[in-house]
């Protein structure tokens, strides 16, 4: 084998690694948004129950405040009735006590509906409250695992970076950027075996003619479909 395939060779296992760790890196921030949302979901859920419990018991309050100024009205009614000299108005005052009278009971039907329906809100918000704090504890724990991955990711890159400048280095220039070239435009498979006479990246079968050239390793030999670097082993025989 050319000495200068078992460099790229090497360099591409570096360069698979180092393109592991910057998508895995890349996809930190979405995975950490997710958690974030997760969280705020379940807070946001417990919000609006806080919200509807006070708002049942605003409501439960303003029926009470009704029904107080009902018994209000009444009572002066039933001291005006008191003084009436009229039986006409002695009637007619008897008819709004007896109306009123009604609309207390429709009142008190509606508060009773309410305070049923904040006792239901009440029972859903501890059990809200109570899953949003647990789910914040998940979360927040989640999260601080992401922080110490990202920061052995970044560590690992780095020392692949590192240790890849090191190997590019003893590539000589020409074949390095012809390299990277292909890194970019094709992905981390760009130094291909031959077996069975066919690219192992775009797996076209190549002429006798080529296939011959990559087997004698004498220079460096592309691919003539997809122009990667082709090298040959002993086990590639067609
Ligand atoms: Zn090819």
């Amino acid at each position: 084998m050319l000495p200068v395939i078992e460099r790229l060779l090497v360099l591409q296992d570096r360069d698979r690694k180092r393109l592991r760790l910057e998508t895995e890196l890349a996809d930190l921030p979405l995975q950490r948004r997710r958690l974030q949302e997760r969280a705020a979901r379940n807070a946001a859920a417990a919000d609006d129950l806080k919200q509807r419990t006070r708002h049942l018991e605003s409501e439960r309050k303003r029926l009470e405040l009704e029904v107080k100024s009902k018994e209000e009205f009444i009572r002066k009614i039933e001291t005006q009735q008191g003084a009436t000299k009229s039986n006409e108005e002695y009637r007619r005052f008897t008819h709004q006590i007896d109306t009123t009278r009604s609309e207390i009971t429709a009142l008190e039907d509606q508060e009773l509906v309410l305070m049923e329906q904040a006792e239901t809100a009440t029972r859903e918000l501890a059990a809200a409250a109570q899953l949003a704090a647990t789910e914040k504890a998940t979360v927040d724990k989640l999260i601080s695992d992401l922080a110490a991955r990202e920061g052995n990711l970044t560590a690992d890159l780095a020392a692949i970076r590192g240790d890849r400048q090191r190997l590019a280095a003893d590539v000589d220039p020409g074949t390095l950027s012809k390299y990277d070239r292909l890194v970019e435009k094709r992905g981390d498979n760009v130094v291909v075996g031959v077996t069975g006479a066919i690219c192992g990246g775009c797996h076209m079968k190549l002429t006798q003619q080529d296939f011959l050239k990559a087997k004698a390793q004498q220079e460096l030999v592309f691919c003539p479909n997809c122009t990667r670097i082709l090298y040959y082993t002993r086990d590639m025989e067609p």
